[in-house]
């Protein structure tokens, strides 16, 4: 491939992060919604929890995460002696950017008899700030875990909160964020593209809002989904989660077919995680040509922040696969 970008003009940038990968020791993570040529030349492919144990069990020296900046946060949290570097620092989340720190602390100082159970889309200091910190995937299994009487905050999106209450009909005070990418499903037209494929079921991620949910066949993570969607008996499925994780699918089932459902007017590009989209290949490249932009944590925030990941890792121990969302 050769270079766009005006200073990498006759670079061959894959042969050279070929390279760099191997002369520098470097892991390269990916999530399922990074562009298909970053998903191909990752060493492993995951969603959120998956990642998070390959971030603390790697032996590369240098962990490059495609994925958004908190994802990264939890490989240098989990993996402080190792460089982690991220290709976009701008690579952010809506759902981080919805739940500030000082106005977190302040709620869960109001709630003194609560304990935080708090999604893994969020920041090192709200991680620092919870007790508990959950991934879609492990969500289930660690929310049984907690005591029928022990009340509980649950941030920071309010469809896996309110989808978990619901399943397990168990109050919690919910923080008001939301995916800006699952919140753009249009019901109306999932409903139409459902008349147009009556066999086929819907999978979807429960960061979708319950008008999308309630519609669903199956609710759970990425990785749950994929392997719905090789369990299935049809050969088709629509898929209710950013479009990128398709990827996976196709090159795992190329006999099957699946649709993402549509967002807005059917029409728009809404259910593209504009975040992800932010890392590319000449971006990969440039990060591990200078091991920069680097992630850097202070070390009284990182262990506070540990604390509440390490809970989940022994929590959602063997959650993987099993203690998935599931179907509804
Ligand atoms: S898809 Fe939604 S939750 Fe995931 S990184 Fe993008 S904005 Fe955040």
């Amino acid at each position: 491939m050769t270079a766009q970008h005006p200073s990498l003009v006759g670079i061959d940038i894959r042969a050279e992060i070929e390279r760099l990968r191997r002369e520098k020791n470097v892991v390269i993570l990916a999530h399922y919604y990074q562009k298909p040529e970053l998903q191909d030349l990752a060493d492993f492919v995951g969603d959120s929890l998956e990642l998070s144990r390959k971030a603390a069990e790697t032996d590369a020296e240098v962990i490059a995460f495609c994925g958004v900046k908190f994802m990264a946060e939890v490989a240098k949290i989990l993996s402080p002696e190792k460089t982690v570097i991220l290709p976009d620092m701008n690579a952010g989340c809506s759902l981080e950017d919805a739940c500030p720190p000082a106005r977190f602390k302040a709620f869960r100082e109001a709630h003194p008899d609560h304990i935080a159970l708090t999604y893994i889309n969020c920041s090192t200091e709200v991680k620092a700030l919870s007790d508990i910190i959950v991934t879609s995937s492990s969500a289930e299994t660690i929310l049984q875990q907690i005591p029928k009487d022990q009340k509980i905050i649950f941030g920071p999106d309010r469809h896996l909160g309110g989808y978990l209450s619901r399943k397990f009909n168990r109050e919690m005070l919910l923080w008001p964020g939301v995916c800006i990418v699952h919140e753009a499903f249009s019901e109306t037209e999932l409903l139409k593209l459902k008349a147009q494929h009556p066999g086929a079921p819907i999978a979807a991620h429960p960061e979708c809002p319950p008008t999308i949910v309630d519609h669903a066949d199956y609710v759970g993570s990425t990785s749950g989904i994929l392997n719905y969607a090789k369990a299935m008996t049809g050969d088709t499925l629509i898929v209710a989660t950013e479009p990128h994780i398709i990827h996976q699918m196709q090159l795992a089932m190329p006999d099957k077919t699946f649709i993402g459902a549509p967002g807005g007017d059917g029409n728009c590009n809404c259910n593209i995680c504009p975040y992800m989209a932010l890392n590319t290949l000449e971006k990969l490249y440039i990060s591990l040509r200078d091991l920069s932009p680097r992630i850097e944590i202070e070390e009284g925030l990182r262990l506070k922040a540990k604390h509440s990941l390490d809970r989940m890792l022994e929590m959602a121990s063997g959650s993987v696969g099993k203690g998935d969302l599931g179907a509804k």
